[in-house]
């Protein structure tokens, strides 16, 4: 790894600063940024790195006006264990809780698993090997190579690298806005297929918190993801969904570029009872559009179960 300054901010004006010149990093607990900057694997390296987790009050997790609202530098940890959280916003607390390892659940952030990289295999490739095209090349490596765990609903940009977040279906599902310095963004509107982001971030734009409404009375939310490993792995394939009490929203993700928002399956089960025929037959509409590549066809059956079975489980 290369030598870079490290800073710890005292505040957000600090960070914002530094984050102006171009040359600096923000980082939270670095689980994601630090592994891309061992392994040199974007094209351009910073000469700073600034923390954000030593600015007071970014760390925290309580109901008012209405809404959940989490700091940005709240651990995936702290998250999956707040008693607030498992009881009326379940999908979030799921997914947190199956991020990784506790040793990475103690380290990364909310902010940080919203807006880490994605894991494509030539993109992440060390020593930048790979000129890809969200490098700013003119080729996908993944489409005529390796493409097992890439997208089944197709390319975005020229890319089929997929979404890795756990935390990102459930705060979709969940109906999240992201706060940042300077405007509020639908949790659905985050995301996005940048040369190299994943998100709609300008470079210098910090996640200050995440707000969560109330989910509606009677409303009740549940995560599942699958993945080889029970700890460590990301997922293959993850769902998070929120029934009762209004309209069902259904988010898949790994599956597509972006959070994938199934709404066809959501139509399919709106206003009807959740039960193994119907949950079926939702879990075939989400899949409906899936259009895979060879090698990652088995992940369709697996969206497919994925959705059946979050729906089942939220009731
Ligand atoms: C072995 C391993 C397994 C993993 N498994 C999973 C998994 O199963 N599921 C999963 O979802 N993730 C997984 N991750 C990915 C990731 O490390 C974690 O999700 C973690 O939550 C990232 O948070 P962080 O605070 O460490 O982010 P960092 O590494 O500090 O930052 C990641 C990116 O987010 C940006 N960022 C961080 N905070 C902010 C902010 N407030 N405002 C603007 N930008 C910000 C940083 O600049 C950087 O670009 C895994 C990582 C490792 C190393
Ligand atoms: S899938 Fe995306 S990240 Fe992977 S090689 Fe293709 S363009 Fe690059």
């Amino acid at each position: 790894m290369k030598a870079f300054n490290h800073v710890n901010a005292k505040s957000l004006a600090e960070v914002k600063t530094a984050l102006a010149d171009g040359k600096t990093n923000l980082i939270a607990g670095g689980t994601d940024l630090l592994g891309t900057l061992k392994d040199n694997i974007l094209p351009t390296y910073p000469l700073t790195l600034i923390n954000i987790k030593t600015v007071p009050g970014l760390d925290y997790i309580k109901e008012e006006g209405g809404m959940l609202k989490i700091g940005a530098a709240t651990r995936m940890a702290d998250i999956a264990a707040d008693s607030k959280v498992k009881k009326s916003y379940a999908a979030l607390a799921q997914a947190a809780s199956r991020v990784a390892t506790p040793h990475v659940r103690d380290m990364g952030t909310l902010g940080g698993n919203i807006a880490q990289l994605h894991r494509c295999w030539y993109f992440r490739k060390p020593e930048d090997r790979f000129e890809c095209t969200r490098k700013g090349g003119k080729t996908c490596f993944a489409m005529t190579g390796d493409n097992r765990y890439h997208s089944i609903f197709g390319a975005v940009n020229g890319c089929i690298a997929v979404h890795p977040s756990d935390t990102a279906p459930a705060l979709i599902a969940l109906n999240a806005n992201v706060v940042t310095d300077r405007r509020t963004i639908e949790a659905e509107k985050f995301f996005d297929v940048q040369k190299p982001g994943n998100t709609v971030l300008a470079v210098d734009e910090i996640i200050r918190e995440i707000q969560i409404p109330a989910p509606p009375a009677g409303a009740k939310s549940a995560f599942i993801k699958f993945a080889f490993r029970k700890s460590i792995d990301f997922p293959i394939v993850n769902c998070a969904v929120m029934v009762g009490g209004g309209a069902p929203r259904i988010c898949l993700n790994a599956v597509a570029p972006k959070p994938y928002r199934a709404t066809k399956a959501e139509a399919a089960i709106a206003g009807k009872a959740i039960n193994e025929a119907n949950a079926e037959a939702a879990g075939a509409a989400a899949v409906a559009d899936a259009r895979p590549l060879e090698a990652a066809k088995f992940k369709v059956q697996i969206a497919k179960t994925l959705v059946k079975r979050a729906l089942l489980a939220a009731v």
